[in-house]
């Protein structure tokens, strides 16, 4: 036990200070590529090996369906291609904001809040990430979030995964049993639109199939610190990824 204490003394605190003050620890976050950018011969190369079509071509401008992307990396800095990316983890995008009129300092979200994770069919990348929410890097219990078994006691539904046939009324009563006010975060490019499973004879095209998404965190796994933008950006306490106006009007799944 002093041995432990006295190890702990030495090493300090050890746990993000994010979102007191950015993370620019290396490895916290994989980047993504960068939008907005000017359309060259080498976006060309970048679009035609994109396997998601998350790359888009809009007239002179190179465009990112972050919902899309997989991170497969083929669009990486030091590949044939031109495609810049950005260093960074607050992704997550509110698509609604006028369910968000109740996130004032006195609103309903003020207090602790409870997370009920359903895994919706996910691979396991996104469940794996979710997972370090409660490990002391990142220590979520320090923001007031606490993971919770049932979604009796739950403020936000968190979906993984496409939404398999087999889950698809699992989710369904999961977000029938929670109390209101309540809000969903959709998490990873299968849960946004059923990435590279779904729509298929088994799955479909991700949560907004079954439930009303209100936070979107794009991402193949999103990081740890991005879910934890995610969660803020739900109650209010950090603000909004910027979206293309025609996802966030079609809950995150139209095309962009
Ligand atoms: S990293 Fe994303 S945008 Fe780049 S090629 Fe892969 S899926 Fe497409």
């Amino acid at each position: 036990m002093t041995k432990w204490v006295l190890k702990g003394l030495r090493t300090g605190i050890v746990t993000t200070a994010y979102p007191g003050r950015d993370e620019t620890a290396g490895g916290v976050s994989p980047g993504r590529p960068a939008g907005g950018l000017p359309f060259d011969a080498g976006s060309s190369i970048d679009v035609e090996r994109c396997p998601t079509r998350a790359l888009i071509r809009d007239g002179q401008c190179l465009r990112v369906d972050y919902r899309r992307c997989v991170h497969c990396f083929r669009c990486a800095p030091g590949r044939e291609g031109s495609t810049q990316w950005q260093d960074g983890y607050e992704w997550a995008a509110r698509l609604n904001d006028r369910r968000y009129e109740d996130l004032s300092p006195g609103g309903v979200f003020r207090r602790s809040l409870h997370i009920r994770v359903v895994d919706a069919g996910a691979c396991g990348a996104c469940l794996s990430e979710i997972e370090q929410l409660n490990k002391p890097y990142y220590n979520i219990h320090r923001l007031g979030f606490f993971l919770t078994p049932t979604p009796r006691e739950a403020d936000v539904l968190l979906v993984a995964g496409p939404v398999t046939d087999h889950m698809r009324m699992a989710l369904k009563k999961a977000y029938e049993a929670m109390p209101t006010p309540k809000r969903v975060v959709a998490v990873g490019a299968c849960a946004l639109c059923g990435g590279v499973f779904g729509p298929s004879f088994i799955s479909g095209g991700g949560a907004s199939d079954i439930v009303p998404v209100d936070v979107a965190v794009p991402g193949c796994p999103p990081p740890p610190l991005a879910l934890i933008h995610g969660l803020l950006a739900t109650v209010g306490r950090k603000p909004s990824a910027s979206w293309p106006s025609t996802a966030l009007e079609s809950g995150g799944k139209e095309n962009v």
